[in-house]
């Protein structure tokens, strides 16, 4: 299949990286221009990385045919259009009007949003609004199995099932989830995080401690470190958009210090430093 992302970061790249490695054409799209060749980069250092492995049967050179990168909406129509471009409701819904209006009703239109309601961006993208619903990756997502499709008010049937037979493709699992706020994954792990930063910041432990213990405990990670690797800010646009959408529920509300490091540029891993340092 050919599937247009939208979006070269964190995300986009690592699924137009799954999409290649299951025999799949990707095209990856964004404003930004180092974006694109960064991803081009990542792309290929994981592959040879896998290829040393022995856990790829195509040569990294042959997949990365398979894989595009383009400044502007595709003049033909694709098989999928997903979109991972930063969370953020007016943007993804601009985005959502735009693809609505390219492409043909045949071309399915999925968001990766980790929060975002899925009614609430096909409000934009209201020619084919029955064509466009949530397909939520995993980070890492070539290594993350689980795939949440959501089907918003007017999402078709046809498109869940279109989505699951896609994941399959890639070898993963698929579960359809409620559009809800936070979906099923980030309303469950919101509490989780902000705990972490409530106990932390009111001195009860250390942030070193709290994720040796959660690890300890079975978590294959503890969650500053999941935080770091997520994006400081990602994981704070989305504790922001679960608040807001649930009108303020006291239990998702953003924390603080979190706010901080976003507004200071402590992004996480990507930029060398969260709440912890990186080399
Ligand atoms: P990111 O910041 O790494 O990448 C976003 C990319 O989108 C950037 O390259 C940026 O230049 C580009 N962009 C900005 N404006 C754009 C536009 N108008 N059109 C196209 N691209 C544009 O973010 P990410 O971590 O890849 O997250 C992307 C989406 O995936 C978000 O909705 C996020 O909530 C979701 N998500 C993230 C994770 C995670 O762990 N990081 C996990 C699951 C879902």
């Amino acid at each position: 299949m050919d599937v247009l992302i939208i979006g070269a970061g964190t995300m986009g790249s690592g699924i137009a990286q799954t999409l290649v490695v299951a025999g799949h054409r990707a095209y990856l799209t964004d404003p930004d221009g180092t974006a694109l060749g960064r991803a081009q980069e990542r792309i290929r250092t994981n592959l040879v990385r896998e290829q040393e492995r022995g856990r790829l049967v195509e040569p990294v050179d042959s997949l990365m045919t398979r894989l595009d990168t383009t400044r502007e909406l595709l003049a033909n129509p694709v098989d999928w259009v997903i979109e991972a471009a930063p969370e953020q409701a007016s943007l993804k819904q601009k985005i959502f009007h735009d693809l609505d209006r390219h492409y043909p009703p045949s071309v399915w239109l999925a968001s990766n949003t980790s929060s975002i309601a899925i009614s609430h961006l096909a409000s934009q993208a209201n020619r084919y609004p029955n064509r466009l619903g949530g397909l939520h990756f995993f980070n890492p997502v070539p290594r993350m199995a689980l795939v949440e499709v959501v089907p918003g008010l007017d999402t078709s049937a046809d498109f869940v099932t279109a989505a699951h037979q896609l994941i399959e493709s890639l070898g993963k699992t698929g579960i359809t989830v409620p559009d809800r706020p936070g979906f099923l994954v980030n309303r469950v792990a919101r509490p989780y995080y902000l705990e972490a930063l409530r106990m932390v910041d009111e001195g009860v432990a250390s942030l070193e401690s709290v994720d040796r213990v959660m690890q300890g405990a079975g978590f294959p990670m503890g969650p500053f470190r999941v935080i770091d690797l997520v994006g400081v800010d990602v994981n704070y646009a989305v504790t922001q958009s679960v608040y807001t959408e649930t009108h303020g529920d006291e239990r998702y509300r953003p924390h603080p210090w979190q706010e901080q490091l976003v507004l200071r540029g402590y992004l996480g891993k990507k930029s060398g430093r969260g709440f912890y340092q990186y080399d």
